[in-house]
């Protein structure tokens, strides 16, 4: 494979191949990541990515759209189905984008959003400094409790009383407890808000119905199609036809989500995504894929207790999704210092602040672990306990002949849970 690459690019192609390596050599436990299915890549290498589709199907502002508007159906109305949304739009190029329109669809530039406090897991889209987020909107951030790191439902509705935002955002990056909708769903009734839901790190616990669900009560979910998903890298939006805020605006809440998306914030759609977006949701209405998110949870319970067993501590004591957020105080290293090592014998994770966390964003005390990847390779959760020993170990090691013991310990474990065991970039077939 690769063979007009290797030939007219050899540079390119090196580093595509030896990130190929990268990916079966290690333990992929970044919890925003997942290893998507062959026939997802192949699709997004195809030519559709040739042409042009400003517009939604049959409604194009160029000819010639007849195949890929069947794409872009097909995946409409898988996510459709798969979520039971009644309004699905496929084209955001990611996950910030996708909330990037749903605050144009919803609110008018200085209004106020509720969102989770980013150092408690909100995302860098829910009102950081540095991102068009918080320029543009008056985010006003709600916490989790210090006593339980959960969040505090009775403190958020107390905030929406007083502050009365426009917009409740619920839906987290760095979050491990599942997500109460309809409580948040209360709180917005009752302070005339609407109810945002981000569910891009937990879109396929919640398409395999092993998450509560935010569909039903949401204004405007949006998502991520790459993590939990396991779809290309892409976003999505669903949410209801009508307006239940305001019924009498001219446009209905579908159709300012559609022009919010183009021609609003993005031209173009990248018609090769959508189509492996169409795949991935195909995939994802399939029996294995319900198998797959309840081991995703299963292993991601496993890690948590034998990293406790290990010494380490678990924020809010476990988790109920893909990833488990850990304490790395109790063994005397930092978020920095530990993701460094962990790359170094060929565990891949994160460095993360801990909800009150007193260390800075660049050496925060935590460190983030999630379980699609793994599973996805097929482990289960005998190898999670292998690997909660492996990553306790390369915290505590304090020799480089005994991170070479686990380097190894690593290279067996990825060698018995082969990742894409038939693509071959380095030769033709
Ligand atoms: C990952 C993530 C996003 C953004 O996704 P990108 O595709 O990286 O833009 C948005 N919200 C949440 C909660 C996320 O975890």
């Amino acid at each position: 494979m690769l063979e007009h690459l290797r030939q007219q690019d050899p540079e390119v192609a090196a580093a595509v191949s030896a990130e190929l390596n990268r990916q079966r050599n290690g333990l992929e436990m970044i919890a925003s990541e997942n290893a998507v299915s062959e026939s997802v890549l192949e699709t997004l290498g195809t030519v559709l990515t040739n042409k042009y589709a400003e517009g939604y199907p049959a409604k194009r502002y160029y000819g010639g759209n007849e195949h890929v508007d069947v794409a872009e159906t097909l995946a409409i109305e898988r996510a459709k189905h798969l979520f039971g949304a009644e309004h699905a739009n496929v084209q955001p190029h990611c996950g910030s984008q996708a909330n990037m329109a749903a605050y144009f669809a919803l609110a008018e530039p200085g209004d106020k959003i509720m969102a989770l406090d980013l150092a408690h897991g909100g995302h860098l889209t829910h009102g950081s400094r540095v991102n068009f987020s918080g320029k543009l909107y008056s985010f006003i951030p709600y916490g989790v409790s210090r006593e339980t790191e959960t969040l505090d439902l009775d403190q958020i509705r107390e905030l929406a009383l007083q502050e009365r935002p426009k917009i409740i955002l619920a839906g987290f990056t760095a979050y491990p407890r599942s997500i109460d909708f309809a409580e948040f769903k209360k709180i917005a009734d009752e302070v005339g808000a609407y109810l945002m839901v981000d569910m891009a790190h937990i879109a396929g616990l919640i398409a395999a119905k092993l998450h509560p669900d935010p569909i039903a009560v949401a204004d405007v979910v949006t998502s991520t199609t790459h993590k939990t998903l396991r779809g290309p890298r892409g976003g999505l939006i669903l949410c209801r036809t009508e307006d239940r805020l305001r019924p009498n605006n001219k446009k209905n809440l579908a159709q300012r989500i559609d022009s919010a998306v183009f021609p609003g914030i993005q031209g173009g759609p990248l018609m090769h995504v959508i189509a492996a977006k169409a795949v991935a949701f195909g995939e994802a209405l399939h029996s294995d894929f319900i198998k797959y998110q309840h081991q995703v949870i299963a292993n991601a319970k496993e890690l948590s207790s034998a990293l406790i067993e290990e010494g380490l501590r678990v924020v809010s004591g476990g988790t109920d999704n893909h990833l488990v957020l850990v304490d790395l105080t109790p063994v005397g290293i930092f978020g920095q210092e530990a993701s460094t090592k962990l790359d170094n014998v060929g565990i891949h994770s994160n460095k993360n602040l801990i909800p009150f966390d007193e260390r800075k964003p660049t050496d925060p005390s935590g460190l983030r672990l999630g379980t699609p990847v793994l599973t996805t390779r097929g482990l289960c959760e005998p190898e999670m306990r292998r690997v909660a020993s492996l990553i306790a170990q390369t915290l505590k090691a304090n020799n480089e002949s005994e991170l070479n013991r686990i380097r190894s310990e690593v290279r067996q474990l990825t060698e018995a849970f082969p990742l894409y065991a038939n693509l071959d970039y380095n030769h033709d077939r």
